[in-house]
């Protein structure tokens, strides 16, 4: 077959075995971080050897491939994605391209007061930051090592930047910060924010940090708020997987990504791609293709790379299994993968 012929088989979408569309891509661009949050990493970490990271170079061209097929979102997250070196660099890349609608970040905040600004100008336009706690010694104790200002300093910088939507993301555990969900809703409503409340999931050894006891479901939140806002339910997406109301009054959304409670999965539409070049079809499950081994065996022909991500469509699982009660099955944490 000569090579135009194939290339005309290039879909322009991909659709799973589900018959799901993928349009939404994470990557994970380091799996290293400047905090240590006892529901996301043990104390003690083992990361990847940066030889065996995929390069910048290498993280562009993947996702130009997936734009190429129809993704319109990509987020950058990790780990903590401003602490690898360069990583500026691929966000520019990424802003440039024609096609791709939605550029976004996750971060726990600590390097924004650096670089709002400059992912702004590279085209980021919405940014979620992680804020558990508003409480200094709490905030402390929650990432075990983290400073509070730095990270407040960093969602002032990212408000003066000017991006479409800033949005916390809080992780709530019984008895830990669970008195202060209204407290963070408070502190998003005052700033125009949107505010989105995590169910814990079960990814990696977190040493004794024990997730069936902490566990505090988003209907537990929800109920807790209701006590004080009226919340109006919405239809509004950002393309993941949070359920969101409206605040009566104010311009602030509240989301929840409640794996547990309210399974999402029907309507997956991202896949996953982790720091090493692994595609991660489903955040808990471990069905993944190795892109790295076809981007280092093809250095100059894109067509073999998003042939493979092609062919991955058809081993995307129809869902997670997430048991907090079980020990994890899943020894990936959650830094591996990004949120
Ligand atoms: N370091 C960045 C940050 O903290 O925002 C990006 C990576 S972090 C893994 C992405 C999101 O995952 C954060 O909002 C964090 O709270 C959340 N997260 C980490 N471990 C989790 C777990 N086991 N269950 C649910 N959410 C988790
Ligand atoms: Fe780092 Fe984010 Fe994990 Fe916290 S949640 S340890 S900030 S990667």
């Amino acid at each position: 077959m000569n090579r135009e012929s194939t290339e005309q088989q290039i879909p322009s979408s991909l659709i799973d075995r589900f018959n799901r569309r993928i349009n939404y891509l994470r990557i994970s661009v380091t799996d290293r971080c400047d905090l240590r949050c006892v529901y996301c990493m043990a104390e003690d970490m083992q990361f990847v050897p940066r030889s065996q990271l995929l390069t910048l170079e290498e993280l562009f061209r993947v996702g130009k491939s997936f734009v190429d097929m129809g993704v319109r979102k990509i987020r950058i997250t990790g780990g903590e994605p401003l602490t690898r070196r360069g990583v500026m660099q691929l966000f520019e890349a990424l802003g440039e391209l024609q096609g791709l609608d939605d550029l976004t970040l996750t971060t726990n905040g600590t390097l924004l007061g650096r670089y709002a600004q400059a992912l702004k100008d590279a085209g980021v336009t919405r940014v979620n930051i992680s804020l558990d706690s508003l409480r200094e010694d709490r905030f402390r104790r929650i990432t075990r090592i983290g400073d509070i200002h730095r990270t407040l300093a960093g969602i002032d910088a990212a408000l003066k930047a000017g991006f479409k939507r800033v949005k916390l993301n809080s992780v709530i555990m019984k008895n830990r910060n669970d008195d202060e969900i209204h407290d963070l809703v408070a502190f998003a409503e005052a700033r125009g924010m949107d505010i989105s409340f995590i169910e814990e999931m079960p990814l990696g050894d977190t040493g004794d940090h024990d997730r069936g006891e902490l566990y505090y479901s988003s209907q537990q939140v929800l109920g807790d708020l209701q006590r004080r806002y009226e919340l109006l339910p919405t239809t509004e997406t950002t393309g993941g997987p949070a359920r969101y109301y409206r605040i009566d009054g104010s311009d602030t959304r509240v989301g929840f990504i409640s794996p547990h409670s309210h399974n999402f999965c029907e309507h997956c539409n991202r896949v996953r791609l982790t720091a090493e070049g692994r595609l991660l079809l489903c955040l808990g499950q471990e069905h993944s293709v190795d892109l790295r081994r076809v981007v280092r065996a093809n250095p100059l022909d894109d067509e073999p790379l998003r042939r493979a991500i092609i062919d991955a469509m058809e081993i995307k699982p129809k869902g997670h299994e997430f048991d907090l009660t079980a020990k994890p099955v899943l020894f990936r944490h959650m830094n591996v993968t990004g949120g």
